[in-house]
């Protein structure tokens, strides 16, 4: 890997040639046709309409909605115990719990608070919040779409990063914080 040096059978991120001024900023600019950073302090602790209600205790607070990459990541909010639609992934899907657990009905496993998930292209689930669980939260860097399915696989509609953010204008117009309000999360 790059960048990366064996020292005494440790790994060290350094780099392969001398660095006399390893605290020196770097001078070249930010290339022309990149898209702009994106810093959001405090995600948890927002004003609370920026959490997207997409139903009954459920919520997405988008983060970043990548249109030329076709990914976003956000974080999911659930409120009760049930259950979130069965949906198939094409691409993958990155998975980080924040505060609560859940389950897939399709596997065995639980993820804890604290939990990193990986789902690969091609897994179908079915989200569960168990009973006991006041609060779920979950950061989730999701590419593709959510295809969702009857249990033989048979299509029932799909959400990407273009149908969130139809939802997130749409949402953002209705709390009053504007159709607009969305935008600054697109790259
Ligand atoms: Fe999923």
């Amino acid at each position: 890997m790059r960048g990366l040096v064996k020292n005494q059978g440790r790994h060290k991120m350094l780099p392969k040639l001398p660095d006399r001024n390893p605290l020196e900023p770097a001078r070249i600019p930010l290339p022309r046709e990149a898209v702009k950073e994106m810093v959001i302090p405090n995600v948890l602790d927002d004003d609370e309409r920026i959490w997207v209600e997409h139903r009954d205790q459920v919520w997405t607070r988008p983060l970043c909605l990548n249109v030329s990459n076709g990914y976003w990541t956000e974080l999911l909010r659930v409120r009760k115990s049930g259950v979130l639609h069965r949906h198939r992934h094409p691409n993958p899907v990155h998975g980080l719990v924040l505060k609560g657990r859940w389950h897939y009905l399709e596997h065995d496993w639980v993820a804890e608070e604290g939990s990193y998930v990986f789902e690969p292209p091609g897994e179908t689930h079915t989200l569960i919040v168990p009973e006991g669980v006041d609060e779920m939260i979950t950061f989730f860097h999701v590419t593709g779409c959510l295809y969702y399915i009857d249990p033989d696989g048979n299509p029932l509609g799909y959400d990407d990063v273009f149908t969130l953010i139809d939802d997130c204008r749409a949402y953002y117009t209705k709390v009053g914080l504007g159709a607009d309000f969305v935008d600054q999360f697109i790259r």
